[in-house]
């Protein structure tokens, strides 16, 4: 159950922990098909010179998702950290006024 808004006593509240997951997957996500894209489609020389070998063309691409997965994922978790108010307990944000704020269990 989630606890009202401590500033405007809102019921809607996320959990920011669980936004936090959702962001990174998101990210990773955003990012894995990006790598994958880039990697398939950016006109350098290595792809040129693998079309011959479309596995190797694949590995490229699967290389390009992982990193880009890596990259998007991080960078899902950080856009969700900075939200986090600091010290102990489950973060929370509300979506009536925005108020970030932590309960202690
Ligand atoms: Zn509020």
């Amino acid at each position: 159950m989630s606890p009202p808004c401590s500033r405007c006593a809102s019921q809607r509240v996320i959990n920011l922990e669980t936004a936090r997951k959702l962001g990174t997957t998101a990210g990773a996500l955003a990012g894995s098909i990006k790598g994958a894209y880039v990697s398939l489609y950016s006109p350098s020389r290595l792809l040129v010179s693998s079309v011959q070998f479309p596995l190797s063309r694949i590995a490229v691409a699967v290389m390009g998702a992982a990193t880009g997965g890596i990259a998007g994922a991080s960078a899902g978790n950080r856009m969700v950290q900075h939200l986090l108010p600091p010290g102990e307990g489950t973060p929370w944000l509300c979506w009536g006024c925005g108020h970030a704020f932590r309960v202690l269990n």
